[in-house]
């Protein structure tokens, strides 16, 4: 699969995705990241990318002409754009699983005031990883390549890690232990010991239901009925 992340600030973005499973995946070739720089595509000595707003208020907007053009020389045939911003879809674990079968993803960021209101109109979507301003679009971008990129096949050691995982079948993830077996009085259950693989597997259904309860009811609200018959 690839990315390209179309950026005002390629260095922001290029030392983070030279690590971890994202570093190991693109050196494995099973993940290709582009990072473009969207100032190549802004004409005149000073590769101006944003201006002032129309209707005057603070701060600079991206200019439409330039995004469109860093957007039309990353795209290829069967691509899917998406813009970084605060009014998209947010980002969840089932989105990225969507998203982990597309081909190319194309990852628009914003900075400044954001963007002319026109590009969304060149984008096949717009996505926002919280409730909450960045500066730039830069962060969001990578936390979506991190997202979707460790669910493609064979990017985590273990394919089976991620079905595991927090948010997965409408949960989070159970608590986890390694040694030692008791630290300040604090113990390991005792079921995690026992060798009994059935009981483990009860135990951690049980306490991946309690916890989701407990700190995240919303999720249950949207539990398949197939997943919740486990
Ligand atoms: N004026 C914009 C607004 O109120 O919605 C915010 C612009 S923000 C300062 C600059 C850029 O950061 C945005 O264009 C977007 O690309 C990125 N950004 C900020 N918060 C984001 C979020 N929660 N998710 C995704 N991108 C975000």
């Amino acid at each position: 699969m690839r990315f390209s992340i179309l950026t005002l600030h390629p260095e922001l973005v290029r030392s983070p995705l030279d690590h971890s499973i994202v570093g190991r995946a693109r050196e494995a070739g099973k993940l290709e990241v582009e990072v473009c720089d969207i100032r190549d595509h802004a004409p005149g000595k000073h590769r101006q990318a944003d201006d002032a707003p129309y209707g005057g208020g603070a701060g600079m907007v991206m200019k439409v002409d330039v995004l469109d053009a860093a957007i039309t020389a990353a795209r290829s045939e069967g691509a899917k754009v998406l813009l970084a911003t605060p009014s998209g879809r947010r980002l969840d674990q089932a989105w990225a699983r969507e998203l982990a079968d597309e081909s190319h993803l194309v990852l628009v960021c914003g900075h400044y005031e954001g963007v002319d209101a026109r590009v969304e109109e060149l984008v096949d979507g717009e996505f926002s990883i919280g409730d909450y301003v960045l500066t730039g679009g830069e962060l969001a971008a990578l936390v979506l390549v991190e997202a979707v990129g460790r669910l493609l096949p064979g990017v985590l050691g273990n394919d089976d890690s991620a079905q595991d995982e927090s948010f997965s079948a409408g949960r989070l993830e159970y608590p986890q232990y390694t040694r030692p077996r008791s630290y300040k009085d604090m113990d390991v259950p005792d079921v995690l010991l026992s060798g009994h693989h059935a009981k483990i597997e009860a135990w951690r259904r049980e306490q991946s239901d309690e916890r989701t309860r407990a700190r995240r009811p919303d999720l249950l609200v949207d539990v398949d009925p197939a997943d919740d018959a486990r």
